[in-house]
C-alpha cells in the first residue's frame, strides 16, 4: 500500500475534482499530469479523475493551468489540519 508521511495514501483526501460543467475537454491537465491520475471520456468530451490516489499530495498544477477554473482542490488550512490532526493520532509507521 502506499504511504504518504506514515499515512496509507487512501486515507488523505488530496485529489482534483473536475466539473463537467466547466471543462471544454480542452486536455491540457491531461498534457501535464504524469501521474496517470486523469483520464478522457471520448462520449461526454471531458477530462476525469480515473485513478485520484495517484495525485502527487499537495500538487495543484493542473487546477492552476485549467482556463476554465474547472478543477478544484480541498481548501488547503482545512487540508493541512487534517494532516496535523491525523500525524497527532500516531498513524505513523
Ligand atoms: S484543463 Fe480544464 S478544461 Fe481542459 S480538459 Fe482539463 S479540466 Fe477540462
Ligand atoms: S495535482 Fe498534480 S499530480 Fe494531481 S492530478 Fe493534477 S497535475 Fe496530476
Amino acid at each position: 500500500m502506499d504511504m504518504w508521511r506514515g499515512i496509507p495514501r487512501e486515507e488523505i483526501p488530496w485529489f482534483p475534482t473536475i466539473d463537467d460543467s466547466k471543462c471544454t475537454g480542452c486536455g491540457e491537465c491531461l498534457s501535464i499530469c504524469r501521474n496517470g491520475v486523469l483520464g478522457f471520456d471520448e462520449s461526454s468530451r471531458t477530462a476525469q479523475v480515473t485513478n485520484p490516489y495517484n495525485c502527487v499530495v499537495e500538487c495543484s498544477t493542473c487546477a492552476r493551468l485549467c482556463p476554465t477554473e474547472a478543477i478544484s482542490f480541498p481548501d488547503q488550512a482545512a487540508f493541512s489540519e487534517f494532516i496535523k490532526q491525523k500525524l497527532a493520532t500516531g498513524e505513523k509507521p
